[in-house]
């Protein structure tokens, strides 16, 4: 069974072609396993990027609400010195982000060179969510998938790789992770009003990610479709495309001085 994670860009996404549950037949201990391993070599390669600073990696997570953004982060972050890491949460606007371009507080939250980011939400809250609640007229979100490539394009032409992950769950298990988050006390403070309103706009939703991830597919900062309904499946899946990118990017350490070994007392 194979199940591609990338899309050729300008070939339309349809989300039913993919399946959310799909786990290439690999089991949990196993998948953990080769998590972790992984992550052991992502700490070593984000360690060289630090020390090259020159250039650095956005990873972009979006999804429907309970695929597992938060989940993601922590495996991430679990394998990453905090040192080489900038997380950022992208929440509705402020009246001051607001008053800027959308892509104003995108640019100022990208990582300096030798750091890993890690956007939980982004730039494209401003194509889905915005499109479904309808905040902006549609021409004005229509327009954003062009300046969201364009934006994508400047940053990678000046050492930014983009690793943008959608983490694809199905109804089902949005429902039955709802349900968890609402019976238990430690959960329940994620949920509010508007995640369950969310649910019921679930096929607003579907068609505009469909769209966004279609438009904004290119040859320098594709989308990945990230089979998310088995958490421990979208982690190996998450960690071995982060440390693919890495390991194209083959971060050196800067040369050493050393003419810096005669002067030590
Ligand atoms: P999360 O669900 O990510 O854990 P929150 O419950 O605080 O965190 O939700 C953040 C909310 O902010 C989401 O409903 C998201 O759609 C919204 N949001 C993020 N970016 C934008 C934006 N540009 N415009 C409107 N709403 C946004």
């Amino acid at each position: 069974m194979d199940q591609p994670l990338n899309v050729t860009p300008g070939r339309d996404i349809h989300l039913a072609d993919f399946d959310p549950d799909f786990n290439d037949g690999i089991d949990r201990e196993k998948a953990e396993q080769e998590t972790r391993y992984h992550c052991e070599k992502l700490d070593g390669l984000a360690y060289r990027l630090f020390a090259e600073a020159k250039r650095a990696v956005v990873v972009v997570l979006q999804g429907i609400d309970t695929s597992g953004k938060d989940g993601t982060i922590r495996m991430l972050a679990s394998g990453v010195s905090p040192q080489c890491l900038d997380v950022k949460s992208f929440k509705a606007p402020s009246s001051v982000e607001l008053s800027h371009d959308f892509l104003w507080r995108v640019h100022t939250a990208v990582p300096p060179h030798g750091k890993i980011g890690i956007f939980n939400r982004s730039h494209y809250e401003d194509v889905v969510v915005v499109r479904v609640r309808k905040l902006v007229p549609k021409n004005v979100w229509q327009g954003r998938y062009a300046q969201i490539n364009a934006f994508e394009k400047l940053l990678n032409e000046g050492g930014l790789t983009f690793v943008k992950c959608f983490l694809h769950i199905s109804k089902d298990e949005q429902r039955e992770r709802l349900a968890d988050r609402l019976q238990d006390p430690q959960k329940q403070w994620k949920l509010g009003p508007s995640d369950l309103e969310d649910r019921r706009l679930w096929g607003d939703f579907t068609k505009a990610y469909e769209d966004a991830l279609t438009e904004c597919n290119t040859e320098h900062s594709p989308w990945h479709i990230v089979p998310a309904n088995r958490k421990w499946y979208r982690n190996l899946v998450v960690a071995r495309l982060v440390r693919q990118s890495l390991e194209r990017l083959d971060p050196q350490f800067p040369r050493f001085d050393s003419s810096l070994l005669s002067q030590l007392e």
